[in-house]
């Protein structure tokens, strides 16, 4: 079944189309039968399968793309792996591993990018439209895999693929154009240096295919920034630079045009876990969070477009170079500022594909194109240059268009001008630059997306940057983790649970710190009763009493409760949710990251059953999830992640307990089945039947090497070969 791309859906008109009418199509309501609904599924023709095993939910076809030679092929995947690895992350996790060695640098020919299409993708899950963008980071020199929402998945989907898997390098810069069955790589020469939104509309153009969905990098991307991203309809992946791989590879662009249909196993249940999911989301709209701020309260990724009141944001914060927290920053006269600016420049609330939640916004600042903002980019520009609203929208559409990531491209540009501040970088590195704030801004993105001067440094990322700057530079890399530039969030009392999910989180997105599980504890008992009342979402009823017994103050609050098994129990849900949604192409806003929400551990085995026809329940679903995780873990220390690797910035918390947090990386470490140098043991590689990674192991002498291999080894300059 195929679910047309609407322009806006409410929840009334999403729910309308999805038990009747207009998203199916079936030509009577009691003729939405499984019957009906097969034949609506048919696959490729009638031809693809015969003697083989059906495929639902997925399409059964990878798009093989090998730019060096020109040569594109299909290629059928095996349903085995669809089982033991699911799909998006899980599959494209397998497939690094087997073709990737570990020499292999970022922009090398042999490295892979691959774009998959999660596992529901395309079927009418609400809210299950990301595409996952995995390939080998130039920043972290680890696994990157970075999704974005938008509309780009369930169309791959339609054309007949799960996945496009890019290798080689084009000598020309070219898209690559998908229009079902016909496949073609296409000159891109007259895009070059095009911004991102402006080539997708160019290439829509070119094409006479305005239903085409496009994924394009800008100018960023071709100069290889190291936090360049692919921006597609109101989303992006912006996190690990892997724009620069795509642009290392000659690759503007690929559109994508399908029509066919996917298949589900069980339509009539599926349809009735879609509805159930509808009517929480309506519910839930209904009946917000009490006592927790307002984007935490409903449900969506954070909904920053929608909200006026940034007081929590904007004073908790410390943005910019993560130096600063602005705390009485917000009053009367900047909220009013604000609303004003946000009211005449937002001109409409936008959602992804299939989903009701309209967390995105289009914007039209003045004289400027109209662009789409994501989620928090409303901050990330304003907050670090110290400036107003209208100047962080409008940087946002240069930033947009060049395709770069909003949480490291403002970080990288306040640490520019925190060392010329401090002396270590001096007029001669920026000539002509502007002496206000928003001025320099603009000339240093500038510059960075040209790497020109002392933008080909910084280019690189706070990180490479600090090291060949030198003069003590490294100091002012002070907000990263693994060699990234995290959120510019610090805080006074260490949280326990934050610190694992920052120490040993391998996503390096926001949603990488949070999950279903409170941020803080609710002040009075009375207020914890009333939240896990109806907190049906729990993997076990253990996970109340741990909210329950919560105390803001006193023995029972943080740093020591919750308790150190009680952390680990709690990352390891919040985390298995994150992962269980890369796989399937949901989007976190509606299951791992907020409270509450639609999709939990319960339902989502029914799901894939009903959807993909793979038999699922909780216990097998959590162990495909530890077996793909573990695989991503794995790779990462194939390429010398270690302990070491695993810390939040310094300076992240004003306490700081080292006791407490040996105990808890020991901990979890130990929870996962991993040595004491976060290395999965030869046991529970063998529990989760990854014995190939065991033997790989062995035979580099990773188990005696337990310190790993200094990450620093390949440096910037051997990755721009
Ligand atoms: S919740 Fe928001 S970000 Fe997520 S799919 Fe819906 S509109 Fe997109």
């Amino acid at each position: 079944m195929r679910l047309l791309r609407s322009a806006a859906c409410t929840p009334e008109r999403l729910d309308r189309n999805i038990i009747g009418k207009r998203l199916l199509r079936p030509p009577a309501e009691q003729e939405f039968t499984p019957l009906w609904l097969q034949k609506r599924g048919r696959p490729y023709r009638g031809s693809r399968v015969r003697g083989k095993k059906m495929r639902y939910a997925e399409t059964g076809f990878n798009l093989e793309v090998d730019l060096t030679r020109g040569n594109i092929e299909r290629v059928e995947t095996d349903p085995r792996d669809t089982e033991l690895y699911l799909g998006g992350l899980g599959t494209s996790a397998k497939i690094l591993w087997e073709r990737v060695p570990p020499e292999t640098e970022p922009f090398s020919p042999d490295n892979l990018l691959i774009f998959s299409a999660g596992l529901l993708c395309g079927t009418p899950a609400i809210g299950c439209n990301r595409t996952i963008v995995s390939t080998i980071s130039p920043q972290t020199l680890l696994m990157a895999f970075s999704m974005m929402g938008g509309f780009w998945a369930p169309e791959l989907k339609y054309a007949g693929y799960d996945k496009v898997i890019l290798r080689g390098k084009s000598p020309n810069l070219v898209y690559l154009w998908i229009n079902n069955d016909k496949v073609e790589i296409r000159d891109a020469s007259h895009l070059k240096g095009k911004g991102s939104v402006e080539t997708a509309e160019l290439i829509r153009q070119e094409l006479k295919e305005p239903n085409a969905q496009v994924a394009a990098i800008g100018l960023a991307g071709e100069s290889k920034v190291y936090f360049a991203s692919i921006e597609q309809g109101r989303s992006s992946a912006s996190r690990g630079g892997i724009g620069a791989v795509m642009g290392d590879k000659g690759l503007k662009a690929i559109a994508v045009r399908g029509t066919k249909d996917i298949n589900v196993a069980q339509p009539v249940e599926f349809m009735a876990l879609c509805n159930e999911v509808m009517k929480y989301i309506k519910f839930r709209n209904e009946n917000p969070i009490p006592g927790v701020m307002p984007i935490l309260a409903g449900l969506g990724s954070p909904q920053e477009m929608k909200v006026h009141d940034e007081k929590w944001h904007t004073e908790n914060f410390m943005w910019g170079n993560s130096r600063v927290r602005r705390k009485d920053f917000w009053n009367d006269e900047v909220a009013k500022q604000w609303a004003q600016t946000l009211d005449s420049m937002r001109t409409r609330l936008i959602s992804c594909y299939n989903c009701p939640m309209t967390c995105g916004a289009t914007i039209s600042p003045p004289g400027l194109p109209t662009y789409m903002m994501k989620c928090f980019s409303k901050l990330t520009y304003t907050m670090a240059a110290f400036a107003d609203l209208e100047f962080g929208l409008g940087i946002a559409q240069s930033a947009t268009e060049y395709g770069v990531d909003a949480f490291s491209a403002p970080q990288v540009m306040a640490f520019a001008l925190e060392l010329y501040e401090n002396g270590i970088l001096t007029d001669d590195d920026f000539p002509g630059m502007p002496s206000d704030n928003e001025g320099r801004f603009y000339w240093l993105l500038d510059r960075i997306v040209r790497r020109d001067g002392i933008g080909d440094v910084l280019a690189n990322g706070t990180y490479w940057a600090a090291k060949q700057i030198g003069k003590g530079a490294e100091a002012y890399a002070h907000n990263n983790i693994k060699k990234h530039e995290q959120l510019p969030l610090k805080l006074s009392m260490l949280n326990p649970i934050y610190f694992l999910m920052y120490a040993t989180g391998e996503k390096m997105n926001i949603t990488q710190i949070e999950g279903q599980f409170p941020q803080a504890p609710f002040p009075t008992r009375e207020e914890r009763e009333a939240f896990v009342k109806d907190w049906f979402q729990v993997p076990d009823e253990k996970f109340k009493q741990y909210f329950l017994d919560w105390e803001p103050r006193g023995e029972k609050s943080m740093p020591y409760y919750p308790t150190v098994d009680m952390c680990c129990d709690i990352v390891d849900w919040q985390e298995r949710m994150h992962y269980i949604d890369d796989a399937l192409g949901m989007c976190s806003g509606l299951s791992s990251f907020p409270l509450k929400p639609p999709y939990h551990i319960h339902n989502y085995p029914k799901f894939i059953s009903a959807g993909a026809g793979i038999d699922m329940d909780e216990t097998k679903l959590t162990q495909a999830t530890k077996r793909y995780r573990t695989l991503v873990r794995a790779y990462n220390i194939r390429r010398g992640m270690r302990r070491k690797d695993d810390k939040p910035p310094e300076n992240h918390w004003k306490k700081r307990f080292p006791e407490l947090e040996k105990e808890l990386l020991d901990a979890y470490y130990t929870l996962k089945g991993w040595n004491d140098q976060g290395i999965p043991t030869k046991e529970s590689l063998h529990e989760l039947g990854l014995d190939y990674v065991w033997e790989d192991f062995e035979k580099r002498g990773i188990y005696s090497n337990n310190e790993g291999t200094p990450s620093e080894e390949t440096s910037p300059e051997t990755g721009k070969k």
